[in-house]
């Protein structure tokens, strides 16, 4: 573990309290989160996501302690918030899921694709899962067999 770069600090008035990152959303939200929602007034869950950012990976969420075994250095780390909007939290969640994807993909290249529907359509969608789903699936595949026949579009 041993960890020979120092951790960094926030330039705001949590510069006593190492951070993963100072130029972070959350370090953001410390600085103008508080005057945003006094001046903007904004709907309960964005107060609750802002002042739940901005205290990931600080010390208002509390700590963890590492120790190296094999030369007694000390690595503080401090919590995340687990705020499911979070984009400290939900990536280290994405690093996780790739790394376990990792070992379950065969050794050729791989193209990710990400399909979305309007928003519009998410009531449909939660009440006809299976169908719209299914939809959405078909609507996909035949986009890329189309794109995959257009050899000008495999170019890039
Ligand atoms: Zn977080």
């Amino acid at each position: 573990m041993c960890r020979k770069t120092p951790l960094r600090t926030a330039p705001d008035q949590w510069h006593a309290y190492p951070v993963s990152e100072p130029n972070s959303i959350g370090a953001f939200f410390r600085a103008h989160g508080e005057r945003y929602i006094q001046t903007y007034r904004p709907h309960q869950r964005a107060i609750a996501f802002i002042r739940s950012v901005r205290l990931c990976r600080t010390p208002g969420l509390g700590r963890v302690v590492y120790t190296c075994k094999g030369c007694g250095e000390q690595v503080t780390i401090y919590k995340s918030c687990g705020n499911s909007q979070c984009p400290v939290c939900q990536a280290i969640k994405r690093e996780q899921w790739a790394d376990a994807l990792q070992g379950k993909l065969l050794r050729i290249p791989y193209v990710h694709l990400v399909f979305t529907m309007p928003h519009q359509l998410n009531g449909l969608a939660r009440s006809n899962k299976s169908a719209v789903y299914n939809i959405l699936m078909r609507a996909a595949w035949k986009t890329v067999l189309a794109q995959m026949k257009d050899k000008t579009v495999l170019r890039a």
